[in-house]
């Protein structure tokens, strides 16, 4: 079978089994699955694929039609410009989260000790290092198997002074930080089953589910962060589109100060954050 040929076969059975981006969908597993680039497909259609490549196509256009995400099958999902390795063990990187990034990226000095809670992929963490001069991260997530997705992307992003601890929150957390970031589990237990296939079936609930009322993690992260922030240290919480009253509220209780919420590229709500003055500096 050509090149060509394959796609069309893809992209045609993507289609019939209700995938909305078939095209693009079909085009990328091939990309991943026969080492050619766009410009290969589009220049050689005619080129000749080998059996086993063949093969392994079919059996991705397969998992595709059964709504297994696209990144869990090549492996890879772009992310604040950085390539990161995923796999069913973590939560693949969202884009409303680049705005959760962006935001401690405002903040972010030379040097800051950052605390990545519920890192997953390691992606938030990742990214504030990548971007920044001699900040040190922690990232911690009660997953020991996302935990090792977190630690193969320090690697393969060369960074070294990410350091991954498995944790219950702060439970294992030792230490001060300038910054607290977190993508906690946000979605409401009775909104699950309404999330689309490829996220309810296929993606860790365990990243997903925030309980009754959705805010089960922050109601535990935002006090206890105080003990770990020191003074004019900063927590940064990525939220749901309609939790930012909530959330605020939730810190302003608390004590921090100077309570923002900021929206995503959709125009939601999107992230809360806010300063502790009352940490001592250590
Ligand atoms: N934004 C994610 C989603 O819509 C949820 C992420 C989370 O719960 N932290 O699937």
């Amino acid at each position: 079978m050509t090149l060509g040929e394959l796609y069309e076969w893809g992209r045609r059975i993507l289609r019939e089994t209700g995938i909305e981006e078939a095209g693009t969908d079909a085009r990328l597993l091939l990309e991943s699955c026969c080492q050619v680039t766009y410009s290969t497909l589009l220049a050689h259609p005619d080129r000749e694929i080998e059996k086993e490549q063949e093969e392994a196509y079919r059996t991705l256009i397969g998992k595709r039609s059964a709504h297994v995400p696209l990144a869990y099958l090549t492996g890879v999902q772009g992310f604040m410009g950085l390539d990161f390795c995923v796999n069913g063990d973590v939560l693949i990187p969202r884009q409303d989260t680049e705005t959760l990034v962006e935001e401690v990226m405002k903040q972010l000095h030379d040097g800051f000790r950052i605390l990545d809670l519920c890192t997953g992929s390691g992606c938030i963490l990742l990214s504030l290092l990548h971007y920044s001069n001699g900040c040190t991260g922690v990232g911690s997530d009660i997953s020991g198997a996302a935990l090792e997705v977190a630690r193969e992307n320090a690697v393969r992003l060369g960074e070294p002074l990410a350091r991954f601890v498995q944790s219950d929150l702060f439970e294992k957390i030792e230490g001060k930080y300038e910054i607290i970031v977190s993508n906690p589990p946000y979605i409401r237990t009775d909104v699950i089953g309404t999330l689309m296939e490829e996220v309810r079936l296929h993606e860790p609930l365990s990243a997903l589910d925030g309980r009754a009322d959705g805010l089960y993690f922050y109601r535990r992260i935002i006090p206890e962060a105080k003990k770990y922030l020191c003074g004019g240290g900063m927590l940064f919480l990525e939220i749901g589109y309609d939790q930012r009253e909530s959330v605020t509220r939730l810190m302003e209780e608390a004590g921090y100060r100077d309570v923002t919420a900021v929206r995503d590229l959709a125009g939601l709500d999107r992230v809360v954050y806010g300063c502790f003055y009352g940490g001592e500096n250590v």
